[in-house]
């Protein structure tokens, strides 16, 4: 057997200021190919992990002519994307497949395409009408006709934090090989409802995302579906088919595959107002954090999050209004992650470890989608730390799986430990604070620039969460966002509650 694999992965935040070249895609200076990209995959608990696992074990030839990866951020250059398709679709070309496995995003914007994957199967479906293809989604995929049309068989997270990238690949993947055996003919239904769920209110493990995920499950088990899967999808996208669908994949039973589709399009429908968030002001949530009973050491953190601007949703990871807060309410025993400033960074190494400094962070990226001034911070303490910025996931987000935040540094001004790094990385991780020399667990504040990804590395030592509103392209705020493309009406920008 002869297997394509390949990975082509970004989360499109359309107000989002941030450059998406294809330098960002990767862990250095752009994608990997070939060898170089199988090793740096394989024995991980990513999905290409997964693929290459489900070869292994089918003994399969492998051609994996490329990995692109990146953080979110504005559209996708087009050149990126030529690049990124152009490599897959070469290899496609020469043929010789059994089988094409994908490991794709499912919100990838680019300069030309709303739906970057669904432009991705259509070349590769126009050069090879025949060899099934299996691709693998995130939870946050908005998805278009092209993106499930031209797949045989369709999977997607069912966690947020996405801890299971690993074993939804590994669903596609064992069905895709049944499918080339024979021993099963996927046909899929899938549809949408015009809804645009919270994004802090999407956590697999909250009401109601928790019971809508542990349906597809079911769904598996009980009404014997090969794989189905609800996207809450990712609404910082202004684009058509921004928000909730749902797809469902049976064995050759179109019917029950459009029944339980629309099952789980009428159960999220139902909870649509379970899905908005509330926002607290920021002076009131800092009280209520300072009010809060002072722990132990090593009894764990209060977690302050500054949710408005996760890198991992596309914002600039620059903005300072919850950090300089945090300064000016006094709050001892803090650390932050992260302030992204390569400059400041440069700045720090060069003045060395123990070396007193004040330097102006953050504010250098202006979000002209977003109202409201983003100014730098003066930042005054000891350089603490210097690092490489390079540590391999703890997991259980990508486990094993190398990151590379670039050279780090933190500033400690005596009551908060401040971590500037020169790329854009989410503390989803343990290992982004220990690979910088600073142990959460002793500290009374931990400020994290995430929205629900912290929970999976960080969730455990968290002795309380306190949301606090900033500013960013990741606005909990929904109308401070401009949407036009977007398919109107949508709940809970147009319509009533019921
Ligand atoms: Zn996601």
């Amino acid at each position: 057997m002869r297997l394509l694999i390949a990975m082509m992965k970004h989360e499109t935040n359309t107000f989002s200021p941030v450059p998406t070249p294809l330098a960002r895609f990767g862990h250095g200076p752009g994608p990997l190919y070939g060898d170089a990209a199988v090793a740096a995959y394989r024995g991980t608990g990513s999905g290409l992990g997964a693929y290459l696992d489900v070869a292994a074990r089918e003994r399969a030839e492998v051609v994996l002519p490329i990995a692109a990866g990146a953080s979110p951020s504005r559209p996708v250059d087009d050149a990126a994307f030529e690049h990124i398709a152009g490599h897959i679709c070469e290899a496609v070309a020469k043929g010789g497949f059994d089988g094409i496995l994908l490991d794709l995003h499912g919100a990838m914007v680019t300069e030309s395409f709303e739906d970057g994957e669904g432009e991705l199967l259509r070349r590769i479906r126009a050069l090879d009408a025949r060899t099934p293809i299996a691709v693998s989604y995130d939870m946050h995929a908005n998805l278009y006709p092209a993106m499930i049309e031209n797949a045989t068989v369709v999977s997607g997270y069912r966690t947020y934090p996405h801890i299971d990238t690993y074993e939804t690949a590994v669903r596609a993947g064992d069905i895709l090989m049944r499918a080339i055996r024979g021993e099963v003919r996927p046909v899929i239904a899938w549809g949408n409802v015009p809804m645009l769920p919270h994004v802090m209110r999407q956590g697999s493990d909250d009401h109601p995302n928790k019971e809508l995920q542990a349906r597809c499950a079911g769904m598996t088990v009980e009404d014997g579906a090969l794989i189905a899967s609800l996207f809450t999808g990712f609404p910082h996208a202004d684009i058509a088919n921004a928000g909730l669908s749902a797809v469902v994949v049976t064995n050759g039973d179109r019917d029950l595959a459009e029944r339980l589709r629309d099952e789980l399009l009428d159960r999220a429908w139902v909870e649509r107002d379970a899905f908005v968030y509330q926002i607290e002001p920021l002076a009131e949530a800092l009280g209520r954090a300072k009010a809060m009973p002072a722990l132990g050491p090593g009894e764990g953190p209060i977690v302050l999050l500054d949710h408005y601007d996760n890198c991992a949703s596309g914002g600039t990871m620059d903005t300072t209004i919850v950090l300089g807060e945090i300064i000016k309410a006094g709050l001892e025993n803090v650390a932050a992650f992260a302030i992204f400033d390569p400059q400041a960074v440069q700045q720090a190494i060069t003045a060395g470890i123990g070396a007193q400094v004040t330097l102006s962070v953050g504010g250098k990226m202006k979000m002209p989608q977003i109202p409201g001034e983003s100014p730098a911070l003066s930042l005054t303490g000891t350089v603490k730390t210097i690092s490489n910025g390079r540590f391999r996931n703890k997991g259980p987000v990508g486990r094993g799986v190398l990151t590379d935040m670039g050279p780090s540094v933190v500033i400690d001004t005596g009551r908060v430990e401040v971590a500037l790094i020169p790329r854009h990385v989410e503390p989803s991780d343990l290992n982004c604070f220990l690979s910088l020399g600073i142990d959460p667990l002793q500290k009374h504040y931990v400020m994290l620039k995430s929205r629900v990804h912290w929970r999976a590395g960080l969730g455990q030592m968290a002795k309380a969460v306190v949301d606090c509103a900033g500013i960013g392209v990741c606005t909990s705020d929904y109308s401070q966002l401009t949407f036009v493309k977007v398919r109107r009406p949508i709940y809970p920008l147009d319509l009533p509650n019921r």
